[in-house]
């Protein structure tokens, strides 16, 4: 039956099986196939809730869902998603809550920026964000005083880092006068690195 097959002509088969002439030339003589007759290749799954939660450390007393990866110069958590960088919580919202609409901003109640728990998240408008931020009283201030070193001392720092894990991120920014992620930074070690008692080393 196979030699009978070969003996026919490139057009017969061609004919018989529905395909292109040049093309049972390829299978006869075991060529590559042309690119567009091959089976396309299965595009891996990615699991991005995974991927998403391999950067995060649940913080209990507060529920915050802390980004421990690549941040930004403000605190916001960043990841690459689907070949673009996209803010942690961002991602989180869509890949818990759905889709952000155009024009819409995902906030943070907690006001903590490396926080990615959709819990903790809502969306507004720039105008949302902002009315929030003044709401709660924490409009970002002058940039000299941004910087935490400003507003921590070393002894600040280590006696925050003993209580990590005993006191809220909230309770003790409400103390010194920081944001929660000054304190979050503090603790884990992203900012004084130089000193002891950071909950993780970077
Ligand atoms: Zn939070």
């Amino acid at each position: 039956m196979k030699a009978t097959r070969l003996l026919l002509s490139a057009t017969a088969l061609a004919v018989e099986f529905g395909i292109h002439n040049s093309l049972v030339g390829h299978i006869k003589f075991g060529k590559r196939l042309p690119r567009c007759e091959r089976a396309p290749k299965p595009k891996p799954v990615v699991n991005w809730r995974e991927r998403l939660w391999r950067h995060i450390s649940p913080e209990p007393m507060s529920g915050c869902w802390l980004w421990t990866a690549s941040e930004t110069q403000f605190g916001y958590g960043q990841i690459n998603y689907k070949r673009r960088p996209e803010r942690a919580y961002r991602l989180a919202w869509l890949l818990y809550r759905g889709e952000i609409p155009r024009g819409a901003l995902v906030c943070h109640k907690c006001d903590n920026p490396p926080c990615c728990n959709p819990d903790h998240l809502f969306l507004g408008t720039h105008q949302d964000n902002c009315d929030d931020r003044e709401r709660k009283g924490r409009s970002r201030p002058p940039l000299g005083e941004r910087h935490a070193h400003a507003r921590l001392t070393a002894a600040d720092v280590l006696r925050i880092r003993a209580l990590a894990g005993t006191r809220t991120l909230e309770s003790l920014a409400e103390e010194y006068g920081v944001w929660n992620s000054t304190i979050y930074r503090a603790q884990s070690g992203k900012i004084w690195k130089h000193l002891p008692g950071a909950t993780r080393t970077p």
